[in-house]
């Protein structure tokens, strides 16, 4: 069964192990939009079948948050009207044109077009992939849209960020729900996982232009008002911290001077993605 969040909106909840990102449902009056259409045709099914049992009567709409594959890959088996940021449109269109078998996943890892974790992640969830059939969203927006469900709104938002440029925020102003797909996460297809401060603090700006109550993330359970802004205030903090530094000695020993205290395990984590953020833009 779906999780529900409200009464019109619903989730499944990620699973790491294939990295299935969560989807999301909101259920309208005239339409119901699905967030993300997972990460194979395996997931859209399984997805679609749990659908089926909270809303059968309205026609479906797709709204994709970002081009990466554990978001796109169930495109064509959901067979809706999809729609996207332009540049996420674009994005697919590329991938469309790549084969996926092993031998060529493997070379585009070699190359570093691919990274490490998704291709495993792929070969996880789909052992072959003969099967697979990439398909481009119909409808592509610009900035922002705004769908109006009947009863329930959904407001779309394209609002970038390191993780990727195309990231778009799915936000539901009845029930101050915003699904945020990926893009409060680390940059992990340029080398190391990094984070950039101002790229950061300016996609929080963004996000918190809206009156939210949860947050759902691509591969977290939900998350309130005042866990995700303390994560907020945390990284910034850590960033601020790093400054401009690209040795992670040194941002450590600043961290306990100013902290009193050692870093934990994730402090270091993320003190460590700025410093790989500083040095690629050296
Ligand atoms: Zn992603």
């Amino acid at each position: 069964m779906l999780e529900k969040l409200a009464e019109r909106v619903y989730y499944m909840p990620p699973y790491g192990e294939t990295d299935r990102p969560t989807l999301g449902l909101i259920s309208g009056d005239n339409f119901s939009l699905i967030v993300d259409s997972g990460n194979s045709p395996a997931h859209a099914k399984d997805f679609l079948k749990q659908v089926d049992q909270v809303d059968n009567k309205t026609p479906r709409i797709v709204a994709i948050t970002h081009w990466h594959w554990d978001h796109i890959f169930g495109i064509q088996t959901m067979d809706l009207p999809t729609i996207s940021h332009e540049e996420t449109k674009k994005i697919v269109d590329y991938l469309k044109t790549l084969k996926w078998d092993d031998a060529s996943l493997d070379a585009r890892v070699e190359t570093g077009e691919e990274i490490e974790f998704c291709r495993d992640m792929i070969k996880r969830e789909m052992p072959t992939r003969n099967h697979l059939e990439l398909k481009s969203p119909d409808i592509a927006f610009t900035n922002k849209i705004e769908i109006d469900l009947g009863g329930i709104t959904c407001v779309i938002e394209h609002v970038g960020g390191g993780h990727a440029q195309d990231s778009s925020i799915i936000y539901i102003p009845e029930e101050k729900i915003m699904f945020l797909g990926d893009c409060i996460y680390q940059d992990f297809y340029s080398g190391d996982w990094s984070y950039d401060l101002n790229e950061f603090i300016t996609l929080v700006d963004k996000i918190k232009k809206y009156d939210v109550h949860i947050y759902l993330t691509g591969h977290q359970n939900p998350q309130t008002r005042e866990e995700m802004f303390e994560f907020f205030d945390e990284i910034i903090r850590l960033g601020t911290i790093v400054g401009k530094e690209v040795n992670l000695d040194k941002a450590i020993t600043t961290f306990i001077e100013k902290e009193k205290a050692e870093p934990s395990v994730e402090q270091h984590e993320y003190i460590e993605n700025f410093i790989n953020g500083n040095k690629k833009k050296r």
